[in-house]
């Protein structure tokens, strides 16, 4: 499931590729693709005929192209691509909407093969669409307020990852960049937020930081062959992975094996040596 740093890849490619053109005709070609638009796919793309796209804007794993006033919201979901390419090649099955633009040039497709993606219009939503406003600022954006989040963190008495995968505390974090942002701060994932000293979440959110910038440098992570750049390149973040899908290897830091332990249906993984085990932890 593509987290911020491929949304981040996904929204640069897009601002360069798709960004100051004009919708000429867009096309529907799964009716789940616009499931999320209650006025229909008809009304969603006379929506957007028309118009030019503005500069494109993203909060933690939501993406939006403003349109004017108003936005055309892609939630990538499980495997949601945007693709731009040539107009004239042929139309994949997983195809799910077209966009063709007043330019004649590469078109748009959205590419979604479990069909967990969608796409819809928010009126007036170009600055924040109101059906992204519960999402809380993710660490990149200027909005984020560090010590806002450290109060409402070290409030919820949970584990440190619950917290950091709960998007209405801090969005953009998934299970990879919990688990690599953790190990960078040194501390182990069932660490209760109550517990946190100022300087342990001062730590984790600079960890964040580093290893967001470092996926967005590489491209992101692609874990398997669904996540794509806009062109169709993926990302080689996986190679840098300290402690995500590497049990039994050695921690880059110490040497230690690294753990994998059963978490929320997922796995954690972290090195029992970097990141020792408190004594009374939360799940
Ligand atoms: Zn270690």
């Amino acid at each position: 499931m593509p987290e911020l740093p491929e949304v981040e890849t996904v929204r640069s490619g897009l601002q360069q590729h798709v960004s100051g053109r004009t919708f000429a005709c867009v096309q529907l070609l799964h009716p789940r693709v616009a499931r999320r638009h209650l006025a229909g796919p008809d009304d969603l793309c006379a929506a957007l005929k028309g118009r030019e796209v503005g500069d494109i804007r993203r909060r933690g794993k939501y993406l939006w192209l403003p349109v004017g006033d108003d936005a055309l919201i892609a939630h990538l979901g499980m495997s949601g691509q945007l693709v731009v390419g040539d107009p004239e090649r042929p139309l994949s099955p997983h195809v799910r909407a077209r966009f063709a633009f007043a330019d004649g040039g590469p078109d748009l497709r959205f590419v979604d093969q479990r069909t967990f993606g969608h796409l819809s219009f928010s009126a007036g939503g170009a600055e924040l669409p109101s059906a992204i406003a519960h999402i809380a600022p993710d660490p990149l954006e200027p909005v984020f307020d560090e010590a806002r989040f450290a109060a409402r963190l070290r409030a919820r008495r949970t584990g440190i990852k619950r917290a950091l995968l709960d998007q209405s505390l801090i969005s953009g974090i998934g299970n990879i960049y919990a688990d690599e942002s953790l190990w960078r701060a040194r501390l182990h994932w069932a660490r209760g937020t109550d517990a946190l000293r100022k300087s342990d979440v001062t730590r984790l959110i600079g960890a964040v930081r580093e290893v967001f910038a470092s996926a967005i440098n590489a491209g992101g992570t692609s874990f398997d062959s669904l996540y794509v750049h806009v062109n169709g390149d993926s990302g080689y973040f996986d190679r840098s992975l300290a402690v995500y899908g590497r049990p039994g290897e050695p921690c880059p830091r110490c040497g230690a094996r690294i753990i994998r332990e059963k978490f929320m249906n997922r796995s954690s993984y972290s090195c029992p040596k970097c990141q020792p085990r408190p004594r009374r932890g939360r799940w």
